[in-house]
């Protein structure tokens, strides 16, 4: 399993959702600023690195969420962006799982021969809020991509999706609470709210962790590891498939990839109570959870 691949590394903070930007927190820890941007060396390519015996490391079928400690689409990666849409069309038979918080700035971002959008390009945008939602999903529903999304992480105040939902484009909502340095609380509510929006319009939606705070019936609840946030999230039951999601994803002739080469995730003990199950790429089988 191999799920991110970071072109570039560092961001400017443009929401409240990036008050407590997790890799800000991270970077600090390491002595360094997170607002120090720059293109990553050794990780650039990684889409396109091979293991010794000359396949693909991310296999067919494989998810991989891009610029994790970054935006895709910030300005100041705008003169590495155009090599990073060269990796992705050299791979149409992976997703491309792309995030962000500037839609505004995604149309003038798309490679030459975007047309209506690649069939290996998930898109999605944050909406940490209702306002955030109001700014940003209007833009989301009229940019050309095959497949979108919404993420409300960190959840941070109630997000209702209703006005966006019958159009049909969004896929897959998720959310999850806030972690790290001064989590704001997640609100069970919030949660439940807007799982019951996306069940009436058949959307995945997947709750994949409480955050460090989490607001139940009135009772706040400190949450602090993150392996309980997202079993805690698991076991509300409050994760849902929707209409499933069709990627058709082709080899680099444009042929379609058969159902049986691509990749299947592997799944363990752990992974059977986790909330980011719904979503995940599978298990990467490093051992840590035996010991
Ligand atoms: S956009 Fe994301 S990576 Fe950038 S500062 Fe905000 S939370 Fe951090």
């Amino acid at each position: 399993m191999h799920d991110i691949w970071n072109p570039w590394h560092g961001c400017k903070k443009c929401s409240e959702g990036c008050d407590n930007c997790y890799m800000y927190f991270l970077d600090a820890q390491r002595g360094k600023s997170g607002a120090e941007i720059y293109r990553t060396k050794a990780g650039f390519n990684y889409p396109l690195s091979r293991d010794k015996n000359g396949a693909y490391k991310i296999k067919s079928g494989e998810q991989i969420r891009v610029s994790m400690t970054s935006d895709f689409f910030l300005e100041e990666a705008d003169e590495w962006r155009n090599d990073a849409w060269s990796i992705i069309r050299r791979r149409p038979d992976v997703v491309f799982f792309l995030l962000t918080k500037r839609p505004e700035r995604v149309r003038e971002c798309l490679p030459y021969d975007w047309g209506d959008g690649w069939e290996n390009v998930f898109f999605n945008v944050t909406a940490e809020n209702q306002r955030r939602a109001d700014e940003r999903v209007p833009i989301l529903l009229s940019l050309p991509f095959k497949h979108k999304g919404v993420m409300c992480a960190p959840f941070i105040g109630a997000v209702s999706l209703r006005k966006y939902l019958p159009s049909g484009q969004i896929e897959q909502v998720i959310c999850d609470g806030e972690n790290y340095s001064g989590s704001r609380p997640l609100n069970y509510e919030w949660v439940k709210a807007l799982r019951d929006e996306c069940e009436e319009y058949g959307v995945t939606f997947a709750f994949v962790g409480t955050g460090r705070r989490f607001v139940k019936d009135g009772k706040t609840y400190s949450i602090e590891s993150s392996e309980l946030q997202s079993k805690q999230a698991y076991l509300s039951g409050l994760s849902l498939k929707g209409k499933p999601m069709e990627f058709k994803l082709c080899d680099r002739f444009g042929d379609p990839i058969p159902e049986g080469d691509l990749y299947v995730p592997y799944f363990g003990e752990k992974c059977q109570t986790c909330g980011m199950r719904i979503i995940c790429n599978g298990c990467t089988r490093c051992g840590k959870c035996e010991s």
